[in-house]
């Protein structure tokens, strides 16, 4: 970290980071915005909740395809705990897809054969080419750094190659929900969108710069599974996308409670915070250009929404969290 790096006073960003403007004394330009917005609020909770519950009771009531919501799923807690509500709470048919990253690691693939096998769900799981991977993230945190994309580059790289390939499996089976295990520190709101307006701004935003960078470095993956198609994609076919962990009530321990009971311990999600052998060199490189961990943005968004950061149930202080990252 270079000698004049200076750290919000509220948050962990720093201003090293692409697009962090911070006062002399003061906090960053993200808090500065924040305080002046209306929080994620109690009302958007219960209404997204009452939606999901809407839309759930159509599709089992209505003439229903083979299945009724696609779920990605990636053998970590967050999304197993999902599956099991889905299936069993909402009674729904689930395609369960996973997509195998090269640097996944093995626990996480365990962990999907045997909930999907324990639920009785269908999944497809989708191995990557491991040189095309390789060359895609290669090339791209290049590309990343020089474009000052931010310290969470090489993660958004792999999940627009994961989230399009479960995106173009959900298109091809006609599935029109998708479910992710996204909560509310990877979404700045409860996804559940419908409109086509939003689901064109909401794929914009999220992948638009990394899909034109596909196109550029590979047109010979054009029309492949990888190719998200967004100049040219049917919004009124594209599936809704729903976080449940938005907006549903849980905690920590209910979720390894309710995964205890269909065979699993707590042990078999410890090390999988994110299911990726990567991320010591993601944070690397993050640490390298942006003086700060490559969770920085989201753990911030976090702790500007509650004023203090939660790790596993414990509440962490403004002076352990800075210190803990
Ligand atoms: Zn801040």
């Amino acid at each position: 970290m270079s000698l004049n790096t200076k750290t919000c006073k509220n948050c962990l960003i720093n201003n090293q980071i692409p697009s962090v403007g911070i006062n002399n004394n003061g906090p960053c330009s993200y808090c500065e915005s924040h305080s002046k917005q209306k929080d994620f609020s109690y009302k958007e909770k219960i209404s997204a909740r009452n939606n999901f519950d809407k839309i759930i009771n159509k599709t089992i009531l209505g003439k229903r395809n083979k299945y009724d919501v696609l779920l990605m799923l990636s053998g970590g807690k967050d999304s197993s705990y999902i599956l099991n509500l889905l299936k069993k709470q909402y009674k729904l048919n689930v395609l369960a897809c996973s997509v195998m990253r090269p640097l996944l690691n093995s626990k996480a693939l365990d962990n999907i054969v045997k909930i999907t096998k324990k639920l009785k769900v269908d999944f497809e799981i989708y191995p990557f080419e491991e040189k095309f991977y390789r060359n895609f993230l290669g090339k791209g945190l290049v590309w990343g750094y020089k474009n000052n994309m931010g310290p969470s580059i090489g993660c958004q790289l792999c999940c627009y190659l994961k989230d399009t390939v479960c995106f173009n499996i959900a298109l091809k089976n006609g599935v029109k929900i998708i479910v992710s295990g996204w909560d509310k520190s990877q979404s700045s709101s409860p996804i559940i969108f419908f409109k086509e307006q939003d689901k064109k701004e909401y794929l914009e935003n999220q992948y638009g710069e990394i899909y034109r960078l596909f196109l550029k470095l590979f047109p010979e993956y054009r029309n492949t599974i990888y190719d998200l198609n967004l100049d040219s994609i049917d919004y009124k076919e594209f599936p809704s996308i729903i976080s449940p962990l938005t907006f549903i009530d849980y905690s920590i321990d209910l979720m390894y409670k309710e995964l205890e009971k269909i065979g699993f311990s707590k042990h078999d999600f410890s090390p999988l915070k994110t299911n990726c052998d990567a991320l010591e060199f993601f944070n690397y490189l993050s640490y390298s250009y942006y003086g700060s961990h490559i969770n920085t943005m989201s753990i911030s968004r976090e702790i500007r929404k509650n004023g203090f950061l939660k790790i596993n149930n414990k509440v962490l202080e403004k002076k352990r969290f800075k210190k803990f990252y």
